[in-house]
């Protein structure tokens, strides 16, 4: 798929998605959830050290979005919204990580039917870009209705701008962003 008919494509899903005014994250997942008629869980997690900083878990009733919990709020909701556009695209499927991993970043489902679980490694290039495409765009769309000063790091927040630049840049790392 050419550029253009990515870019296309997302502008569709955007289109139809009913973004809060003022956003509010939660709150955008709510409206999607209740769109699909699947709940969707933002789960703060530490993920592994050299693994994906999101992932998206769904099971035969719900959806479970993981993001990493030791980085600043900027940074998780691009995590997540990121993990949205892997939802709202549909990559459901490729590969398919193992239910002791699941088990292991989400202890509560254990006993419980793991359908799908998607990491960020089991995406095709293609599927990165769409989702990495849907997040920039429903960021930009944010951005335009929230003052700029909301979205700072804290001063305190190298390691986090350091793991926020690795997901912004092209990474040469083990785990494609
Ligand atoms: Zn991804």
């Amino acid at each position: 798929m050419r550029l253009k008919e990515v870019r296309r494509r997302c502008r569709k899903t955007i289109s139809r998605l009913d973004i809060p005014e003022p956003f509010d994250l939660q709150e955008l997942c709510r409206r999607i959830a209740a769109s699909r008629g699947r709940p969707i869980d933002l789960v703060p997690t530490v993920m592994p050290l050299h693994g994906p900083t999101g992932v998206w878990i769904a099971t035969s009733g719900r959806d479970y979005i993981l993001y990493e919990q030791n980085t600043v709020t900027l940074h998780q909701e691009h995590i997540i919204v990121h993990e949205l556009g892997h939802l709202l695209d549909d990559h459901g499927g490729t590969g398919l990580l193992t239910s002791d991993i699941a088990r292991l970043l989400l202890p509560d489902l254990d006993g419980q039917m793991v359908s799908r679980v998607l990491g960020r490694t089991a995406y095709s290039d293609e599927q990165e870009l769409i989702a990495e495409t849907i997040a920039t765009m429903i960021l930009e769309a944010v951005n335009r209705w929230k003052p700029l000063s909301e979205w700072e790091a804290p001063a305190s927040g190298a390691g986090a701008r350091h793991r926020i630049h690795l997901t912004v840049e092209p990474s040469t790392e083990r785990w494609p962003q």
